[in-house]
Parts: structure tokens; C-alpha cells; sequence
């Protein structure tokens, strides 16, 4: 832990991003920089979820950093196993000492005078720095569902990224609000042991099977020994995510392997006619999120579970009330049903240059150039920000491509002798301009509502073309897209 009040980077966040980008600083060798970290531990939203069956859905040879292979017992590595290689990675580049945890930020300003961010914590704490790289992903706050009622449930209730560990849930009924990627995986398993399940589905999701399979010891000894079998399978994962991401960004067409894949498996997994009609999404594949599980239909198949499709009324201190009037009972209620994801940053107070508000910059919609920066917030980088989600692949390999950039625009800093580097408006609007046009003809804004998009249907989330050219466009740092002031220049009031 550290006390120091001043410092070269502030990076905010200490998930996959945050420890990925102190790695990258401490490789360069740069240690004058901070974590901040609002819990305390590292871990993101690998800490957070600790449902059951929480697991990546990406194989571990693929989500992982490529700089430091993971020794996974089995392709889809569960959620602690993430978290522990998460934890050994940042134990192994000796991130320890540059964390500080507990410490979450409530506004981060530009002095524009003396060209350095200035962030406050909550508790009063005052922190300086030259750069600020935001780490703090876009799935970090639990949406809960304004339904009315929610506060009037009698019995335990929780969302799943704040699993209540110290309820049972075997031998009680269970309502499960939401059919996303996290319900997916922790309805199979609750239901194992439960009375009696209802999932309260909405809209459904399309289904793709997972292969998963655990690794003998020799699999494990196997890839250490040949790093170019590791490397091969981590290709073929990556090349499968490409091609669902061509059908997400070129043409829905391309997806007809896919959906030839969910069909086989909703045909083959559920008998029953009326149980199969409530499973087939009316939306284009790819729209709202595709989730992986050779479970789930089967877990919808079983008889202690029943997948509800009448839409919820409210909820009452003993269960819950369908619009037709039913009274269905709930000794537990579990919230699947995601994140805010639009206000990125926020809670945070982020104002830049002139003390213009970030938020009020964002009022429309988020956006930034390359996902990483925005004109008026000099020497300020996110990871994982506006439209570089991804749609079926993985987050890592994206993140490693900003970290990169991050710090080469931290780098440029120094080695020009500038005090700030803000990105050209005009540069910035050109690359929103293109975001805009390509977002247009994806499947994201074909008219689905999902975690992606604004009320008005603006893709602000999603990386709108193939993973390997965000990879391509941002392999450098071109100072040539950023205003950049000399240090000896430091201006009362910046042209
Ligand atoms: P989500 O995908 O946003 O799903 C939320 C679910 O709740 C949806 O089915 C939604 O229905 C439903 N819902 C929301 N409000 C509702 C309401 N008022 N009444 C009824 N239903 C309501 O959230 P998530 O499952 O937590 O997943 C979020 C993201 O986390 C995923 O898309 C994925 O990117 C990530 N994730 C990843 C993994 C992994 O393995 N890598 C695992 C879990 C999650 P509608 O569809 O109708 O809105």
C-alpha cells in the first residue's frame, strides 16, 4: 500500500485492465504510477460474480494475456480460476506495492495551469497525476429492474454479481429474473438442488453449445512444454470469434452455421413444442448477446423448473404477480438482469480542459476515439470504453491493443517534452463519424433493445468491425492526431 499523494499515472480500476496496464508500465519501466482499486481486492468483475457456474465463456488459452500463458484445468476456466491467474499475474509483475485499495474516485479534473489531473477520493483523499488511465469496464454496476414491488418481497433477494453466499437455496422456490449470460450459468446449477426454479425470461437469448472439457495434468504439461500448441489452439478460438463476428458486422447471412448450431441444440435439448416456441428468439442472431451453454436447455427441460414468459406485474412479500393476475411463490428472488452499461465512467465526475463535464460531452451517447480518448480531456485513457465491447471474442485481446496505446501516448509525453496530449476534435470526429455509419449496418442496430445501445438505438458499446482492425488501427500511437503542448508553454488558458 502506498500513501503518496502525487504521482506519473493514476490507473483507476484493478480488473483484467487495470492490472494488465500497471504490468505494461512496470515492463516499461515506469514505476511511478498508482492503482486505485474501490474494493478491496483486485479482480473486477472476476471478484464480483461468484454465482455458481460462474465461468468465462471465452477458452482460457484465448482469455488470457498473451504475455503470460494460464495453466488452465479446463477449457472454459471457472470464475476462480480466472480470478487466481489474475492474482498471479499481477503477484508475478510484482503489482503489489502500486495498489491501493478501498480507494474509489469520486472526480477526476484537468488543471489545465499545471497540466495535471487532480482526483479526489470518496472520504476526501486528493491524489495528482500527469495521465489518468480509467480502467473500470462497462459491466461493474448491477441494473436492477424497476419493477414495482421489489422493495415489499418478504423473503432474501439479490443480483447476481452480489451473490448472498449465506442463503441456501436447496429446497426452497426460486424466482430468476432474466435469461442473459449470467442466468444462463447459474440456473443449471441452482436447480440441481432447489425445489423449484421459475425463470421470468423476457426475451430469449440464442444458445450456442460450449465445448467444454477439463485438461488432464499431461493436456496442462502438454501446453507448457509445446507454447506453439497453446498458441495454435488460442489462433483457432480466435478465428472462430471472427468469423460470429463477421456475421455481427458484415451480414446476418453469414451467420447461418450458427444458427444451424443453436437450432440442432434447442431441437435436440427440448421435446416439448410449447417449452421450444418460448426459447426461440425473434431477433436477429448476434443483436442482444449470444451465450454459450449446453446447459441451460436442458435445465429449462427439467421438471422442478418452469420458464415463465407472461410478463411480471409486480412483486409481492410472498412472490411474484403476473400481468395475469397470478400470484406465483418465491421463498428467494435472484436478479439476472445485467448492467448499466451506458454511463460509462460513471459515478465518477470527470471534467476536463475549461472544466467542461465529460458527462455533459456524453449526453448523447458516449463516444471516443478509438474507444481510448476524448478531445478536451488531456492525458486521460480508458480501457475498455466507449464501442470496444465485443460481440464473440475476447475482451483481453482488446484490452492488450489500449494498454499498448496508453502507453505510448504516456511514453510520447516524456520523450517530446510535453505537458498534454489531447486528441484533435476533427480526428475524434471523423472516427465517430465512421462508428456511426458502420454501426449502421450491424446486426447491434437492427432493432433489438440490448446492453449495447442508447434508448435511441445508438450502438455506443460495441466495437463495430472485426477484433484484429481495432487491433490494426491502434498497433501505434500517432501523435499526429493529438494536440500536443510543449512543456515550456503551459498556458493560464489553452488555445
Ligand atoms: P444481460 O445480458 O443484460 O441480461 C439481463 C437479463 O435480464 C435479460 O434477459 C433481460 O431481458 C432481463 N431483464 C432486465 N430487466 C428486466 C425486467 N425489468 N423484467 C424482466 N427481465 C428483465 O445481463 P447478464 O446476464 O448479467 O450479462 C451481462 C453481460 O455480462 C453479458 O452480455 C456478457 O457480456 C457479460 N457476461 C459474461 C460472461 C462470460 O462468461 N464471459 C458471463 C456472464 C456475463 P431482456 O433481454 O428482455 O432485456
Amino acid at each position: 500500500m502506498s500513501e503518496r499523494t502525487s504521482c506519473r499515472v493514476v490507473v483507476i480500476g484493478a480488473g483484467f485492465g487495470g492490472i494488465g496496464m500497471a504490468l505494461a508500465l512496470k515492463r516499461a519501466g515506469i514505476e511511478d504510477f498508482l492503482v486505485l482499486e474501490s474494493a478491496d481486492d483486485l479482480g473486477g468483475t472476476w471478484r464480483d460474480n461468484t454465482y455458481p457456474g460462474a465461468a468465462c465463456d471465452v477458452p482460457g488459452n484465448l482469455y488470457c494475456y498473451s504475455f503470460w500463458p494460464g495453466r488452465w484445468t479446463r477449457r472454459f476456466p471457472d470464475q476462480r480460476e480466472t480470478l487466481a491467474y489474475l492474482r498471479a499475474a499481477a503477484a508475478d509483475g510484482g503489482v503489489g506495492p502500486h495498489l491501493r485499495f478501498g480507494s474509489r474516485v469520486a472526480s477526476a479534473s484537468f488543471d489545465e495551469r499545471l497540466a495535471r489531473w487532480n482526483l479526489t477520493l470518496e472520504g476526501g483523499d486528493t491524489l495528482t497525476a500527469t495521465a489518468v488511465v480509467s480502467a473500470v469496464g462497462q459491466l461493474n454496476r448491477p441494473a436492477m429492474p424497476d419493477i414495482a414491488g421489489r422493495e415489499d418481497f418478504a423473503g432474501p433477494s439479490w443480483h447476481s454479481a452480489r451473490w448472498n453466499h449465506d442463503v441456501g437455496l436447496a429446497g426452497q422456490t426460486v424466482a430468476v429474473i432474466g435469461t442473459g449470460a449470467s442466468a444462463i450459468q447459474f440456473v443449471p446449477e441452482i436447480a440441481r438442488t432447489a425445489a423449484r426454479v421459475d425463470v421470468y425470461q423476457r426475451t430469449p437469448p440464442y444458445v450456442l453449445p460450449k465445448s467444454d472439457h477439463p485438461y488432464t495434468t499431461g493436456q496442462q504439461d502438454t501446453f507448457e512444454r509445446l507454447p506453439l500448441l497453446r498458441k495454435a489452439d488460442r489462433l483457432r478460438t480466435f478465428l472462430y470469434g471472427e468469423l460470429l463476428t463477421s456475421g455481427f458486422v458484415l451480414s446476418p447471412r453469414l451467420l447461418a452455421g450458427p444458427m444451424r448450431m443453436w437450432r440442432r441444440q434447442l431441437e435436440t435439448q427440448i421435446t416439448d413444442q410449447e417449452l421450444r416456441a418460448k426459447c426461440v428468439p425473434g431477433y436477429v442472431m448476434g443483436c442482444k448477446r449470444v451465450v454459450f451453454s449446453s446447459d441451460w436447455y436442458p435445465a429449462l427441460a427439467r421438471e422442478n423448473v418452469e420458464l415463465v414468459t407472461e410478463p411480471i406485474e409486480r412483486i409481492a412479500p410472498a412472490g411474484i404477480v403476473t400481468r395475469g393476475g397470478e400470484l406465483r411463490p418465491a421463498d428467494v428472488i435472484v436478479y439476472g438482469t445485467g448492467f448499466q452499461t451506458l454511463d460509462f465512467l460513471a459515478p465518477m465526475s470527470v471534467s476536463g480542459r475549461g472544466g467542461t463535464e465529460l458527462r455533459d460531452t456524453w449526453r448523447g451517447g458516449a463516444q471516443a476515439y478509438l474507444g481510448i480518448t476524448v478531445s478536451g480531456f488531456p492525458n486521460f485513457f480508458m480501457l475498455y470504453g466507449p464501442n470496444t465491447n465485443l460481440g464473440g471474442n475476447s475482451i483481453i485481446y482488446m484490452l492488450e491493443g489500449q494498454i499498448n496505446y496508453a502507453l505510448g501516448a504516456i511514453s510520447a509525453l516524456s520523450a517530446e517534452g510535453l505537458c498534454w496530449l489531447d486528441v484533435r476534435p476533427e480526428v475524434q470526429a471523423r472516427f465517430s463519424r465512421w462508428v456511426e455509419r458502420a454501426s449502421r449496418t450491424s446486426v447491434w442496430e437492427s432493432g433489438c433493445d440490448s446492453w449495447y445501445t442508447t434508448a435511441a438505438g445508438r450502438n455506443t458499446n460495441n466495437w463495430p468491425d472485426h477484433t484484429f482492425l481495432y487491433r490494426h488501427r491502434i498497433r501505434n500511437f500517432d501523435l499526429a492526431d493529438y494536440r500536443a503542448m510543449p512543456k515550456r508553454r503551459v498556458p493560464v488558458s489553452a488555445a
